[in-house]
């Protein structure tokens, strides 16, 4: 009989600033998402300015947004579960098991787009959905803090080997804000997996499509070019997580975080309301946009795709096949583990290429809000800081994975993300 395993050892360091850094971010991150909605609702649209005031509750929190909301997660979740797609296995788990995952993300998508386009030929009014964004933040909110505790309660019914590594510190808000259980299930429907690519990514491209509808509306029936490179750009970072879904099993989030309010909040809240902020900046405040400088930054964000998905698909390809041609003549270091460092091509420029080029996609699509307004880049600060936090915590978990190894690949490719820069 298969002995049980033991649970992963409590964390030595506590990240986030511990039990008081988290305790902190519970607040401040919903309240960051309304102060960013309503700024970028005002008229000034400045970050610099104090706070606008709070409108009425029945701005916040309509029952129709909430329900529409639900309607949303239960179709993602109907699609989810549609014999699509192939079936992958993740890493190999504690017990030494790997568990079963639906790779239909980019069929759901697909699916979801002819439901739109019907809805639309038959006069769906989605240009509406701009109209309903803070009342939709509100329940996504409210259902990120529902679901978090739902599964922090449920990690007490699970054995102790099926708990995260980073969040079992025994101490209640920092175990509820980092998530408790690793891979929280029921049957083959894995709620983390589920919630990583799927609502909240789909939500932000559908997002972005109703900004764009209204302001069309608006403008006579066409759209601005700038919205239009914003959703073109935004809709093929979605498509293209979707079309490469296999390659989250591999990610922290899935590997190493459990799921608590950190990624629940972060995919069902902040993803579709933060990350669609370009588009709902130009709907409230229209920009004009020259020719050639939509070309610079079409070439700007081309370039920023291109270390992206060269970075990603190398090292996935290596990983799963390191003799495949396309990587098997790459430099790389061997470690105790048994696995390669990968120390030329992408991954022997810096030591994270793929953020590299995820922050110049990320400042090409905020350019076409012009230079006069910061809160078009706060998605660009945010985002910096979350991926060198990121890089961070990637770094240290390395360097307990790889020991010497790591340490060999850091002298030999010195430099993090920006070349000669950090
Ligand atoms: P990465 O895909 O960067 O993976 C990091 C892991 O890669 C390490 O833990 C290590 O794992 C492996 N690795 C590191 N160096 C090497 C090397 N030299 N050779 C071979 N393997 C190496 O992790 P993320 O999950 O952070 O990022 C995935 C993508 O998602 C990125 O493009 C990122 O920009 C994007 N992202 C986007 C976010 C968003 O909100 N838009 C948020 C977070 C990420 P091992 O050795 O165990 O394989």
């Amino acid at each position: 009989m298969a002995q049980p395993q033991p649970a992963p050892p409590r964390p030595s360091e506590l990240e986030f600033g511990g039990p008081l850094g988290t305790a902190l971010l519970l607040l401040l991150l919903p309240a960051s998402l309304l102060h960013l909605l309503l700024t970028c609702q005002s008229g000034p649209c400045s970050l610099l300015r104090p706070p606008p005031e709070l409108p009425p509750v029945s701005a916040l929190w309509s029952p129709r947004a909430a329900l529409l909301l639900l309607l949303w997660l239960g179709l993602q979740a109907g699609l989810y579960l549609l014999p699509l797609g192939k079936v992958s296995e993740g890493m190999m788990l504690r017990d030494k098991s790997c568990l079963k995952y639906p790779i239909n993300g980019f069929q759901c998508l697909g699916l979801t787009a002819l439901l739109v386009g019907l809805g639309l030929a038959g006069g769906l009014p989605l240009g509406n959905l701009s109209e309903l964004l803070l009342p939709l933040a509100s329940a996504a909110t409210a259902i990120a803090f529902i679901l978090s505790l739902l599964l922090y309660l449920k990690s007490f019914t699970v054995p102790p080997s099926a708990l995260a590594p980073g969040g079992n510190s025994g101490n209640v808000i920092y175990d509820f804000f980092l998530g408790r259980e690793l891979n929280p299930r029921f049957g083959f429907f894995d709620l983390k997996y589920f919630c990583e690519l799927r609502p909240g990514m789909i939500g932000w491209a559908l997002i972005n499509l109703a900004l764009l509808l209204r302001e069309a509306e608006h403008q006579g029936g066409c759209p601005s070019l700038a919205m239009g490179l914003v959703n073109g750009f935004q809709l093929l970072y979605v498509v293209d997580a979707l079309w490469n879904e296999e390659a989250i099993l591999t990610t922290m989030d899935i590997i190493h975080d459990g799921f608590g309010f950190m990624l629940a909040f972060g995919d069902l809240a902040w993803v579709p309301f933060i990350y669609s902020l370009q588009a709902q900046f130009l709907l409230n405040h229209p920009q004009s946009l020259e020719l050639p400088v939509a070309g610079a930054i079409c070439l700007l964000f081309a370039i920023g795709y291109y270390i992206f998905r060269g970075a990603n698909t190398q090292k996935n390809t290596f990983r799963r096949n390191p003799s495949d041609p396309s990587v098997a003549g790459l430099e790389t270091i061997p470690t105790a583990t048994g696995r390669r460092l990968l120390v030329s091509g992408w991954w022997g420029m810096v030591r994270h290429p793929n953020y590299l080029g995820d922050l110049i996609m990320a400042l090409a699509w905020s350019l076409p809000c012009g230079v006069k307004h910061l809160l078009p880049y706060f998605y660009v600060f945010y985002f910096t800081v979350l991926l060198v936090h990121r890089e961070d915590r990637d770094e240290r978990q390395c360097l307990q994975k790889y020991g010497l190894a790591w340490r060999e690949y850091c002298s030999r490719v010195p430099y993090r993300i920006i070349p000669y820069v950090y």
